[in-house]
């Protein structure tokens, strides 16, 4: 048996992050977390935490950790988890590594790869104002480079589509610039623990999927 995966995709907005989160649930059968996905969701229905996220998102500041850290710690208690399963937008900064760690600790579980997707700044922002989500089921599209088959209309659930506010030109310099400051440092850690595998970014979905799914053949182990 191989060993169950433990999977983090780091790397800047509009890098692919989500995109290839749901291609390697699809291969894998483990589920996505995104921390993006389950705050827009609490935004939609109005909750608690929503309302608490909010006013950060839309100025594309960090949530605060305590939160974020709350809420992957719910999901990755939950049952299907213990089939593995790939992180897409957590951890964003050290500290919230250093929680995942203590998480993972207690129930057993580990990372066993870490993806960063290259991508250059000029593509990040073409991909970024392009970038459609689906009202009902958060699949993503770009009006160009991942069109849907009918204009304005998902594909899987015939939802309707929309920009994100924070795809705004203003927004999308002050997520460039958080990320900017804090990914470094998580860079390090996961290449000191010898998790840290660089994939380049740009290429067609398809290309960038395979070479995914080659680095973590490449590495994973036996159980
Ligand atoms: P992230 O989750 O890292 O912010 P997404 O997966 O949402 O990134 O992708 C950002 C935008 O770029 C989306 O509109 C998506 O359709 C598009 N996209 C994703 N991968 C590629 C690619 N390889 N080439 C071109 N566009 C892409
Ligand atoms: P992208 O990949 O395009 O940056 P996400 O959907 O991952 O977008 O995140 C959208 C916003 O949600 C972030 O700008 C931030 O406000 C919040 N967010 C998502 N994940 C985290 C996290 N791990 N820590 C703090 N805030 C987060
Ligand atoms: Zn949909």
């Amino acid at each position: 048996m191989k060993e169950r995966l433990g999977l983090i995709l780091l790397g800047p907005p509009g890098s692919g992050k989500g995109t290839q989160a749901k291609l390697l649930t699809e291969k894998y059968n483990i589920p996505q977390i995104s921390t993006g996905d389950i705050l827009r969701e609490a935004v939609k229905q109005r909750t608690e935490l929503g309302l608490k996220a909010k006013k950060f998102m839309n100025q594309g500041e960090l949530v605060p950790d305590d939160v974020v850290v709350g809420i992957i710690e719910e999901r990755l208690r939950k049952e299907d988890c213990e089939r593995g399963f790939v992180l897409d937008g957590f951890p964003r900064n050290i500290e919230q590594a250093h929680a995942l760690e203590g998480i993972l600790k207690k129930l057993n579980s580990q990372i066993t790869q870490t993806i960063n997707l290259a991508v250059g700044e000029e593509e990040l922002l073409k991909r970024l104002s392009g970038r459609r989500i689906c009202r009902e089921c958060g699949e993503g599209y770009h009006i160009i480079f991942n069109p849907p088959t009918n204009g304005g209309i998902c594909n899987k659930c015939g939802g309707e589509l929309y920009q994100r506010e924070d795809d705004q030109e203003d927004t999308i310099k002050a997520r460039l610039a958080v990320y900017a400051e804090q990914n470094a440092p998580l860079i390090k850690y996961y290449q000191g623990k010898g998790l840290l595998h660089r994939v380049e970014g740009k290429g067609s979905i398809q290309q960038i999927v395979e070479r995914i799914i080659t680095t973590i053949e490449g590495t994973r182990r036996d159980d």
